[in-house]
């Protein structure tokens, strides 16, 4: 299995007469393509979580495909009223949802909020009813499972999203007439590829989500599952298919007994658009490894050091060298600038290009581009066949002060 199509490469291959540093394509064909194939289904409402991938071609693609928003700061709130979206659209989720913020998306007509906390709760309603409006509000849950029970996740794992059921116990929903609490909200994993492990995982959180919504009162209209759908990043991976978790998802549905389905998709939805081409700087042998340095690293890419988890890598040339084992790294002078070891052929050089692919999601935005005062990577869409640059490659004077 190759992550490199023909378009892709042929469109890589012209940028790559005309540029010397490294830049990201994103096949909006091939991302239109998949888009229409998730929204051909009515059992699940379908949000794009921003975080994944803020470019304007990007959200444009999805707004096309009707796909509703998520949105979780000020900036990505910004990014898609830009593109003439329309607020009734979003949805706001986050840890740190402050009175000042929560003040401006009201102002700017967002209505549907998912509270991660009593005072964000409290927060809510004090600026629905200082803005004399009314906000459609699920509370975002953590649950934890039982020792000894059977958790697809391994361990239970504190973090600031969303509180416990015990915590969420000690809301009066009757104090808040701003608000409707229609619903609640639950995420804690990530790139999940099996639709047997996800559907087990959703099976066990029915029982816990809808004795607490029967405790608080809750009518439990919607229940919102987040994201978390993975991608391969090797060619051993496994792919999650989605007819098959929509007959999954269907069934979660009936079990919980919602009215509505929502999920927030990150990873799945604009993952597998993105490419991001990369020129070799140097090979060299160090106690008997091939090392490659690249002239983009974590400045560009970050994910592989904060997940350990590479994204696959093509030699963007053909050759019929035979392949060997490989460290790449970036420029930057840390240890933690290494994008992985890799199987390429034996005859790569100072001349060549590598391309790595599924960088649409936590790509660009999820990286560090300021330390070490290397250039900002260029991006680039190819839609109907043709390469448009959307952002330039700057350097450093671009952002120094
Ligand atoms: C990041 C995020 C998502 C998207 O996650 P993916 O795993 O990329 O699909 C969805 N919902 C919320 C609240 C998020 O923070």
């Amino acid at each position: 299995m190759s992550f490199l199509s023909t378009p892709i490469k042929a469109a890589v291959n012209t940028l790559t007469q005309q540029l010397d540093t490294p830049f990201f394509v994103y096949d909006l064909d091939k991302l239109n393509a998949h888009l229409t194939r998730l929204v051909a289904q009515t059992d699940v409402k379908l949000w794009y979580a921003i975080k994944a991938n803020p470019l304007s071609k990007v959200i444009q693609c999805l707004d096309s495909a009707g796909f509703n928003f998520d949105v979780a700061s000020k900036g990505e709130l910004e990014q898609v009223l830009a593109q003439g979206i329309s607020s009734q659209r979003v949805l706001n989720t986050g840890p740190a949802k402050s009175p000042k913020q929560i003040k401006h998306f009201i102002g700017r007509g967002v209505r549907i909020f998912v509270a991660e906390s009593l005072n964000q709760v409290r927060w809510l309603n004090q600026q629905a009813q200082l803005q004399n409006t009314q906000l459609q509000v699920l509370l975002r849950v953590q649950l934890r499972w039982p020792e000894g029970e059977k958790n697809p996740l391994g361990g239970d794992s504190l973090t600031p999203f969303g509180l416990g059921c015990d915590e969420w116990q000690a809301l009066n929903t009757g104090d808040y007439p701003a608000l409707n609490f229609d619903g609640l909200h639950i995420f804690q994993w990530g790139n999940m590829l099996s639709t047997q492990k996800l559907s087990e995982l959703w099976s066990q959180m029915i029982a816990p989500l809808t004795t607490l919504a029967n405790n608080l009162n809750i009518n439990l209209k919607i229940l919102d599952l987040g994201g978390g759908l993975g991608i391969p990043y090797t060619p051993n991976d496994a792919t999650l298919e989605w007819d098959g978790l929509i007959t999954a998802l269907a069934k979660i549905k009936k079990d919980a007994g919602v009215d509505e389905l929502w999920m927030e998709l990150g990873r799945y939805a604009v993952g597998e658009c993105g490419h991001y081409a990369n020129p070799v700087v140097e090979c060299k042998q160090n106690y008997g490894q091939q090392q490659v340095i690249l002239t983009g690293g974590i400045n560009h890419l970050l994910r592989p050091a904060v997940t350990s988890q590479d994204f696959p890598a093509a030699l963007l040339r053909e050759s019929t060298a035979p392949e060997q084992a490989m460290s790449l790294y970036g420029p930057l002078c840390t240890a933690l600038d290494c994008l992985g070891e890799h199987t390429l052929p034996s005859d790569l050089n100072e001349q060549d290009w590598l391309v790595f692919s599924q960088c649409g999601a936590y790509g660009f935005t999820e990286s560090m581009p300021y330390f070490l005062c290397h250039e900002l990577a260029a991006e680039y869409v190819l839609q109907n066949g043709e390469l448009t640059c959307v952002r330039q490659a700057e350097d450093a004077s671009h952002y120094l002060r």
